[in-house]
């Protein structure tokens, strides 16, 4: 997930940037031109735009990108919270409209649900219990707090979740292991599953013996 973040405050920007960096790749420019120069080079997610910038308006870089029929989610983050101001925004094909200044959490929580709409049919969250998987963030979250994992545990819980309640066979498991380019010992799928049941807790991941594991609805 590419951002990019078109803000001149600097003290903005970098707490922006800060902010977002924890779960995304963030691109920081601090200008329309710039911002021109970056989108044309690379292909971004999400753009958070600033209206007020030293070369231009950012309504007029939106239309711009709207005409060449650009869909990427536009969220605008700016101090003009009029009525007015909102609604050209939005009417100009903004996606979402933030007033500064703003919660962290709730920047968060729109950027989300834009990456969320934008992935489209894909059924972007998975649930067991209150274990779930966002698959456009790529996170797994345990009652609603985000959860960091090791790159294997992250593939073996995916695997998991994708079959909610249901058993998958140690034979699975053990080629997602393989498929991350690891050479797997015995005992290694073991070692990884109590891993995850520290993060998890230990009886959210059953054992069934002879076969594999399954996640149960806590
Ligand atoms: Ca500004």
């Amino acid at each position: 997930m590419y951002l990019l973040v078109i803000e001149d405050d600097l003290n903005l920007g970098n707490a922006l940037v800060k902010l977002l960096a924890k779960d995304y790749r963030v691109q920081w420019v601090r200008s329309l031109e710039s911002a021109q120069a970056h989108f044309g080079a690379a292909e971004f997610e999400l753009v958070l735009l600033d209206l007020g910038l030293p070369d231009g308006d950012g309504v007029t870089w939106l239309r711009a990108l709207r005409a060449r029929n650009c869909k990427t989610p536009v969220l605008i983050i700016t101090a003009r919270g009029g009525l007015d101001d909102r609604v050209a925004g939005l009417d100009t094909g903004a996606d979402d409209y933030l007033v500064k200044p703003f919660e962290p959490e709730e920047l968060r929580a729109r950027i989300r649900a834009l990456l969320r709409r934008k992935s489209g049919g894909a059924q972007p969250r998975m649930n067991v219990g209150a274990l779930s998987f966002d698959a456009v963030l790529r996170r797994f979250f345990l009652a609603d707090a985000p959860i960091d994992l090791a790159p294997k545990e992250y593939q073996l819980l995916a695997t998991m979740i994708q079959s909610g309640e249901r058993p998958v066979s140690r034979e699975r498991l053990t080629q997602q292991l393989y498929g991350i380019g690891d050479v797997a010992e015995s005992n290694t799928l073991e070692v990884h599953i109590h891993s995850l049941r520290k993060v998890l807790g230990k009886h959210r991941i059953v054992t069934i013996r002879g076969f594999g594991y399954r996640l149960a609805a806590l």
